[in-house]
């Protein structure tokens, strides 16, 4: 099979001429390869010279009249050419030991560097000679697995994983994003090797688990996860929502798959990667919170702030930000029980007002992960329910528009408080704060300064306080 016609960018005739002229070889391999199948536009090229993949770098920059980065002691080097991204290395041969992830690298020839390959569809490469330009070499049947949509080592795959266990959270990142299956005998392997994820950083697998989220269904994973055992290693909360338990004849519903439906729901409307795990971990709370009830059945009460402050031993282990995305996330699964409690009673203004200062930027997401969140089967209450919170939705733009709550601030500071009664800092401040924000928010007066300086001096006055210069 010939690929030329899709190797039509002026690098890829470059490369062709430089590599000749060196007397090297030299072949795209990997994902660009594998993504040219795909259709899936990619900006990134590897380049496997047999040879110094340093020197065809530098010479290729020099005709491409372009920058090169080289890194000697990894033999590598990199440029970047009309916003396309080209790294360079020498063919290797890569063999490990069973007591470390760091393998012995030789050099070594084109099959050699596909023998190190993770999965058969990542071992393609084409030919970038002159005499082989865009020829497919594929020793390992990738381009059949491709068309049947499998994901399968080129080796032994319990040697693959043993030596590298990142490949294990590769192959189901794979088979999420691209929605391919998992070979038998390969995902076999993963379920034995699983433990020695152990042996991974958290960032790396924190990488893996971000590209599962960022998928169109990221559910594919978290069941493969699940399946294979590595879900228990990694994220044990996740797993502890999974079963149906059942006391005198009543169930609960399985808090993992209703999990999971929530998260493909939202990835459905929303690409937001944060907001995608704040619907993973929505219901984290519900295992610990779990009780019978003779009256009320299965409760988990508080679970949205139980689960919210789960959420920051989670993210640390698993090397996820502790800034500002922790904030939002433990934001969204505190306040998620909110939206559908104003669902059920008939709507007050100040109830919505309450929700929008609370939320403040982060109300319509999490709207939108409450939208998410109605799984039940039953139709006519799925449409029930999405009505009523397009109703909320247009309330909340109404108040908004009219009171100005989502980014509150008080209209009354702190020292107008103290210079207008003659008073250092004291609790009474807080307390005349409070009793302005409150009433504002529950709509006795309006977020408006004339208005809040005349509760401040009524509130004051009632405390006994007397005006400085009335
Ligand atoms: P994406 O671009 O979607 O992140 P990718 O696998 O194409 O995925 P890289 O992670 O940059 O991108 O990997 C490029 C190539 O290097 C892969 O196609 C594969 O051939 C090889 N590779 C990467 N990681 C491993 C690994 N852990 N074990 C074996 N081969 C690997």
């Amino acid at each position: 099979m010939n690929l030329s016609k899709h190797l039509n960018h002026n690098i890829f005739s470059t490369l062709s001429e430089v590599t000749d002229e060196l007397s090297l070889e030299s072949y795209v391999i990997g994902g660009y390869v594998r993504d040219l199948f795909l259709k899936r536009a990619s900006k990134d090229i590897d380049v496997v010279a047999v040879g110094s993949g340093i020197a065809l770098a530098t010479a290729t920059a020099k005709k491409l009249n372009t920058k090169v980065n080289v890194f000697k002691n990894f033999g590598t080097a990199q440029l970047v050419y009309k916003g396309m991204e080209v790294e360079f290395v020498g063919a290797r041969k890569e063999s490990y030991r069973a007591d470390s992830r760091k393998p012995i690298v030789e050099d070594g020839t084109l099959e050699d560097d596909q023998n190190r390959r993770d999965f058969t569809i990542n071992a393609l490469a084409l030919g970038l000679n002159k005499n082989n330009f865009g020829e497919l070499l594929d020793p390992f049947g990738g381009y059949k697995d491709m068309e049947e949509q499998r994901i399968i080592t080129p080796l032994d795959p319990d040697v693959t994983f043993s030596d590298d266990p990142l490949r294990m959270m590769r192959a189901i990142r794979f088979a999420t994003q691209l929605n391919f299956y998992i070979d038998d005998d390969t995902f076999a392997a993963i379920s034995r090797n699983k433990n020695r994820i152990s042996i991974i950083s958290a960032e790396r697998i924190a990488d893996e688990m971000n590209k599962i989220m960022a998928s169109p269904k990221p559910s594919i994973g978290f069941k493969l996860l699940q399946k294979c055992g590595l879900l228990k290693i990694i994220l044990p909360e996740l797993e502890a929502l999974k079963g149906v338990e059942v006391k005198y004849g009543i169930g609960h519903k399985d808090n993992f798959y209703h999990t999971l439906q929530v998260l493909d729901n939202l990835a459905d409307t929303s690409d937001k990667l944060w907001l995608r795990w704040a619907a993973l971990f929505h219901d984290i709370g519900k295992a610990s919170t779990k009780r019978f009830d003779h009256k009320l059945g299965w409760t988990f009460h508080n679970h949205n702030f139980v689960g919210g402050k789960m959420l920051k031993s989670i993210f640390k282990r698993m090397k996820l930000p502790l800034n500002k995305e922790l904030k939002y996330v433990e934001k969204i699964v505190n306040l998620h029980m909110r939206p559908i409690a104003l669902v059920e009673d008939t709507v007050s203004d100040s109830a919505i007002r309450r929700l929008l200062f609370e939320a403040g930027e982060e109300v319509d997401d999490l709207m939108t992960l409450c939208e998410a969140d109605i799984t039940s089967k039953n139709d006519e209450k799925v449409a029930r329910y999405l009505k009523n919170f397009k109703i909320v939705r247009q309330k909340m733009v109404a108040i908004e528009e009219k009171d100005r709550v989502r980014n509150f601030q008080p209209p009354i500071s702190g020292e107008e408080i103290m210079a207008t009664f003659g008073i250092a800092p004291c609790r009474e401040i807080g307390d005349i704060k409070k009793a302005i924000k409150d009433a504002i928010l529950d709509g006795a007066i309006p977020n408006e300064y004339e208005a809040a300086r005349e509760m401040m001096i009524k509130v004051g006055t009632e405390m006994g306080l007397k005006i400085q210069n009335p």
